[in-house]
This record gives structure tokens, sequence and C-alpha cells, in this order.
């Protein structure tokens, strides 16, 4: 099956500024920023979207969000708050269908979201 855009990045055929790197996710930046930072945390399993992710991703969804967390807190923004956003379909506004954790952060957030 053909690599998912997110699956290149991981194994880095594709360029990006990677922030983090694990077995299980990478962590880089969005090459649109909708906020002053702008990342994007990646299971390296292509999962499509959340709605298709099963009991045996459990741990991996877990992962997910603890990785999001731990990267707030190295770059420096944890405290001021942040806030982590996954698109699921069309309605969601999901682009790239491989899940993945929007971190947005380095301004106040708008609620509710567009
Ligand atoms: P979504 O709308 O939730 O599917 O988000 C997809 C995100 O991927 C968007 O914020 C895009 O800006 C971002 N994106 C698309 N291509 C790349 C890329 N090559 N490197 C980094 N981010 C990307």
């Amino acid at each position: 099956m053909e690599k998912t855009l997110f699956q290149k990045i991981c194994d880095r055929e594709i360029p990006a500024t990677i922030v983090h790197e694990d077995d299980l996710c990478v962590g880089f930046k969005d090459i649109s920023p909708q906020a002053p930072v702008h990342l994007l945390v990646v299971p390296r399993k292509p999962i499509t979207r959340v709605a298709l992710a099963t009991s045996e991703d459990q741990a991996l969804l877990g992962h997910l969000l603890l990785t999001a967390a731990k990267i707030a807190r190295e770059q420096g923004f944890s405290d001021d708050g942040f806030r982590l956003v996954i698109n699921n379909g069309p309605n969601g506004g999901e682009a790239v269908p491989h899940l993945h954790v929007h971190i947005l952060a380095g301004r106040q957030m708008e609620w509710p979201p567009g």
C-alpha cells in the first residue's frame, strides 16, 4: 500500500521540522501554521482517522496525548496553555487521512472554534 504523506515525513522521505521522535510517533511543525506554535503529532502506524482506531490502538492513542503534553512542557508553552485538535472526516475539516493531533499555542484560542 502507498505510504501516506505523514508516513513519508515519519520516514524522512519528505522534509519537515521534526521536534519529537520515538518508537510510536513523530512530532513536527505544521507547514501552514494557524498559530505562533502549530505542531502535529502523528503515529507511525497509519491509522486513517480516530473514528477508525480500534481497541488495539488504545495505548497508542494515549501515547499521542501524553506526547503532545510532553512537547508542550519541553517547548515552554504548557503553563500558558495550548489547544489540542483532532479533525475527523469532512465536517471535522480533516484534510490528511492519517490520524494526527494538532498542537496550537502562543496566542489566546477562541471558543467556539470555526
Ligand atoms: P487536517 O486538516 O486536520 O487533516 O490537518 C492537516 C494538516 O497537515 C494541516 O494543518 C496542514 O497544514 C498540514 N500539512 C500538510 N502537509 C504538510 C507537510 N508536508 N508538512 C507539515 N504539515 C503539513
